[in-house]
């Protein structure tokens, strides 16, 4: 039983190793394993699908589990990718529309991933997938934007669908300044202070917390 499972984490790993983007591996396998328990309560959702690294992870807990995993993107790169920039990839650059494009990669890595039936991919901003979205949430992984105000809207928009028991996920928390930006970490610190979540370990730059109050699982289809 172990090793079959060993096997899987090994087979997720390995697809999402071929994935451009910035996910670590270990980060990826804490994501996976959270997943598992979130999709019991509900659907999970990304913010910042990119090329679908972490889409690989969650989606196959999400696969495993039988639940949708939502993913958002605009796919036209964060501030940070376009032409002159530090994070700057010519191999998605559309030279067509002279635009950043994501979109096509997502697209092959969900194929490749077998998650066809799993992944709704939404092209669109955080905000605006958010306006009318009615549906409680397991989880929400914040991935998107990296600048204040971004995540800080990321974080207003989708924290609200969370049910209790539920996980709200940051990427890239550096509590170092002189590790990264810090404007993920000034959000995961002000969702803290809401009193809403209890904070968890953190995994490499993951910051974990989960939604407090009553937890009800969900009975699965035929069990
Ligand atoms: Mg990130």
């Amino acid at each position: 039983m172990k090793s079959m499972k060993n096997d899987n984490y090994k087979t997720i790993a390995a697809l999402a190793a071929q994935v451009k983007g910035f996910l670590a591996e270990d980060e990826g396998m804490a994501l996976y394993a959270i997943a598992l328990t979130a999709a019991k309560l509900g659907p999970c959702l990304e913010i910042g699908s990119f090329c679908g690294k972490s889409t690989v992870y969650i989606g196959a807990a999400c696969k495993e589990m039988g639940v949708t995993l939502f993913t958002i993107d605009h796919h036209s790169g964060s501030e940070e990718q376009q032409p002159g920039q530090p994070y700057f990839d010519p191999e998605i650059f559309d030279e067509k529309t002279k635009t950043i494009n994501s979109l096509p990669y997502l697209r092959s890595t969900i194929k490749k991933a077998d998650l066809e039936d799993t992944v709704v991919p939404m092209v669109t901003r955080s905000k605006v997938a958010a306006r009318n979205w009615a549906t409680p949430l397991g989880l929400v992984f914040i991935d998107g934007g990296h600048s204040y105000e971004s995540a800080l809207s990321d974080y207003q928009c989708w924290s609200r669908c969370l049910l209790p028991g539920g996980f709200l996920i940051f990427h890239d928390i550096y509590m170092d300044a002189a590790k990264g930006g810090q404007a993920p970490y000034e959000v995961y610190k002000k969702a803290l202070a809401s009193g809403d979540f209890e904070e968890m370990p953190m995994v490499n730059t993951l910051g974990i917390l989960k939604k407090r109050g009553a937890v009800v699982v969900k009975k699965q289809a035929g069990g």
